[in-house]
């Protein structure tokens, strides 16, 4: 056979991944000739050599590629006979666009760094800001695009000759790692007192031994700080807890490995993988004892380390408490002169370092849920991976909720999610949001003609939507919170055609005006209907009663006819209709039930109450509670109400109803489907929304509903959560859903 000549293009996630350079490794051993450059697609390579040899060569590359590339297509396109180029080589890129350059996740470190990292003869020997092109930071250290080291925090360090060597030599494996660094010329550590004053001697030392004596010691990490201290002393977690005025949100540990985080938590091989895997979330894992110190509920967070700087301190300890360094809400601390004026009172001590923190960004956070990631925070390691979805050319920034505030900016195939950002009504995170999505729209060159907000009015992100569309002329949509909580699940899920919701959550706006969350749909992207609902519940004294449960306890007892001793004030505002919104938010019917349960009467966050629900249900209990429909499908919880509170009455354990009521849930919804399939004649089933993350019945609803004959989409690239809808928002614009605010949609123009 004569030698040809043929086109490879390879699409996907191939740029800034050490892709040309494998490419090269690759086609120096097969003896082919040709080049390879950078397009704004991906890669496109030209070579010549037998036609087999081109064949298996494609066929490698599509299950064969370094660590961190994502390699969506292979195509092969013969051009004709060989021309008789010699050599290969790596030609420069004339049209790429900034867009296309994407951006990789920060990074764990590879088995190599890791040898290197621990061998004494090693010239990186204990150096913990060690990398290369198959890991290290990347989104956090990036100001702009084309991700080159002048464009990233390494800009402030020159490379040694040793250092430029090694990124010049394309058989080395930190060929063209930009923030490829050694002890000569890279980043150092330091170590600072409560006082913040620098401490003589070895950083790390000090910092083991204030960590060994029950202190506490501000980390400085990839996305910002950690607070971090022993999980084994109670006394120094307390004292943390205290101090960063965090009395009952669960704290995540970091373990040395995984062995380690089996001492504490059951692993499932799945579980093992994504801990393990490069991007490290925290995972949440069932703990083997209660560790009610570092946990009220049924879950531990584990994480492994992802930094060299991780990996050298947990050499010292087999685990650690580890959590964001921010006060409450307030976004987690990333320069070392605010760590130091805001933990001022809280850290017994500082590990700083020079490379500075580009961009914030908290750990991710998730369940490991059939087999893949299930998030109830998608943010470092992760972000800003983009989520493909179903191309269309306008630029669109959707703004998300409030709460779990997230952005999406978006052209062509690619939707880019935001990572955590946390509750918009502090300033501070007000401020970080705007700035995020500056930086976002700045590095995949976005320029938004159309905005997307939720439906409230008063949410902060619908003011900047609102406010923003104005000062630049852009059309702004408006979509209902539930649906865009359904078209997540959907284009998570890359489902086009209409299908059936199940959509609970705790609150959000309603196209009547009052608050939804326990909500049955059927339609699509460009619109839904409502098949079904819960019967609304009162909130007495509206927002007060989201923290103060024992309101709706009271109020849920009292439509149930239920004997309570009277409280005259909430009488009067119920019978005056008083500052008593209502509400079909399923989160609501968990509180109600929680506080009946005498659980809790108050929780300190939004969900607590299912949490706890979740938390104390028992194992392999499978009755139900009466289940009630009112006209027009509404699900009437007073008979379900009315058993949990006879047998509280009776004596039955707590946590044998608490799994009943869960149980009814699953039941509840089973019946719902099974009737909006026989009205529609759909057979898929989305699940979204914040109760989702309930892993009681995201391990019971799927089954219940297959054997309905219901196909059931659960999330895996987006959170369930708020965090999650602004994807949901962004589908559903592209498709002509929503409601136009103001301003032409791009078409018109
Ligand atoms: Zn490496
Ligand atoms: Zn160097
Ligand atoms: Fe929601």
């Amino acid at each position: 056979m004569e030698d040809i000549r043929a086109k490879i293009e390879v699409r996907g996630i191939v740029q800034g991944v050490g892709y040309r350079p494998f490419i090269h490794k690759l086609v120096r051993r097969r003896g082919l000739n040709g080049w390879v450059k950078n397009t704004s697609r991906g890669v496109e390579l030209e070579l010549e050599g037998a036609p087999d040899a081109l064949r298996d060569f494609a066929e490698t590359l599509r299950h064969d590629h370094p660590p961190l590339a994502v390699v969506e297509s292979v195509e092969l396109t013969p051009l004709g006979p060989a021309q008789g180029e010699e050599g290969f080589a790596i030609i420069p890129s004339t049209t790429l666009s900034r867009r296309n350059t994407l951006i990789s996740p920060d990074v764990a470190p590879c088995d190599d760094c890791l040898r290197e990292l621990f061998d004494p003869n090693d010239r990186r020997y204990g150096y913990p800001f060690l990398n290369c092109t198959n890991c290290g930071p990347r989104f956090t250290i990036v100001k702009d695009v084309p991700y080159d080291r002048p464009y990233t925090t390494m800009s402030a360090f020159t490379m040694c000759p040793d250092c430029a060597d090694e990124y010049g030599d394309i058989d080395n494996r930190r060929y063209h790692a930009q923030p490829n660094c050694c002890p000569d010329c890279g980043p150092q550590l330091r170590y600072c007192d409560e006082k913040g004053d620098e401490v003589g001697g070895e950083p790390l030392d000090a910092a083991c031994a204030c960590l060994r004596d029950g202190g506490i010691v501000a980390i400085k990490g990839l996305g910002g700080f950690h607070l971090a201290c022993r999980c084994d002393d109670e006394t120094v977690v307390q004292r943390l807890r205290e101090r960063k005025h965090r009395e009952e949100k669960p704290l995540a540990i970091m373990c040395r490995d995984a062995e380690a985080a089996k001492q504490f938590c059951i692993l499932t091989e799945d579980e093992e993988r994504v801990l393990t895997s490069f991007h490290r979330p925290i995972v949440l894992l069932k703990k083997k004892q209660p560790y009610t110190h570092l946990t009220n509920n049924g879950f531990l967070g584990v994480m492994l380390p992802y930094t060299p700087l991780h990996h050298l301190l947990m050499q010292h300890f087999d685990a650690l408490v580890m959590t964001s360094a921010n006060l409450s809400d307030i976004p987690i601390c990333k320069d070392n002169d605010e760590a130091l004026r805001a933990l001022r009172g809280i850290a017994d001590g500082y590990l700083l370092h020079n490379r500075d923190i580009e961009t914030r960004c908290d750990d991710s956070l998730l369940w490991v849920y059939a087999g893949r990631e299930y998030f109830a925070r998608r943010s470092r390691g992760y972000v800003p991976y983009p989520v493909t979805v179903e191309p269309d050319p306008r630029p669109i920034l959707a703004c998300g909720a409030e709460q779990k505030a997230s952005f999406c900016v978006s052209e062509g195939n690619y939707a880019f999610p935001s990572g955590h950002i946390g509750d918009l009504k502090n300033l501070e995170t007000l401020e970080n949001y705007t700035q995020q999505i500056r930086h976002f729209e700045r590095l995949f060159d976005i320029h938004p003609a159309m905005l997307v907000c939720d439906d409230h009015p008063d949410y902060l992100s619908t003011r900047y939507a609102r406010e923003r569309a104005k000062e630049e002329h852009l059309a702004l949509l408006s979509v209902q919170h539930h649906h865009a909580h359904m078209a997540s699940c959907m284009a998570d899920n890359r489902l086009e055609d209409e299908c059936l919701g199940v959509i609970w959550d705790g609150t959000g706006l309603g196209t009547d005006g009052t608050i939804w969350g326990g909500e049955f749909f059927a339609g699509g992207y460009e619109s839904i209907r409502r098949m079904g609902t819960i019967r609304p519940i009162p909130l007495i004294g509206g927002d007060k009663a989201v923290g103060e449960i024992w309101r709706i306890a009271y109020a849920m007892r009292r439509d149930c006819g239920l004997a309570q001793e009277g409280k005259p004030l909430m009488e009067r505002m119920l019978a005056r209709k008083l500052n008593c919104p209502v509400s079909t938010g399923m989160g609501r019917l968990f509180d109600g039930v929680c506080a009946m349960l005498g659980l809790r009467q108050e929780v300190s966050y939004e969900g607590q109450g299912a949490v706890l629900l979740e938390a104390a249900a028992v194992d392999g209990e499978e009755g139900t509670y009466p289940i009630a429909w009112s006209e027009g499908r509404v699900f009437d919880w007073r008979g379900t109400v009315r058993a949990v509170a006879q047998e509280q009455a009776r004596g039955v354990e707590t946590g044998v109803i608490a799994a009943r009521f869960m149980n009814t849930l699953v039941e509840m919804a089973a019946q719902q489907c099974r009737w909006m399939h026989e009205a529609t004649g759909f057979d898929r089933v989305v699940l979204s929304g914040g109760v989702f993350q309930n892993q009681y019945l995201l391990r019971r609803l799927p089954p219940r509903l297959m054997k309905e004959g219901l196909q059931v989409f659960c999330h895996s690239r987006v959170s369930c959560n708020d965090e999650g809808l602004s994807l949901g928002q962004l589908e559903i614009a592209k498709r002509g859903g929503g409601t136009n605010v103001f301003g032409s949609t791009p078409e018109n123009h």
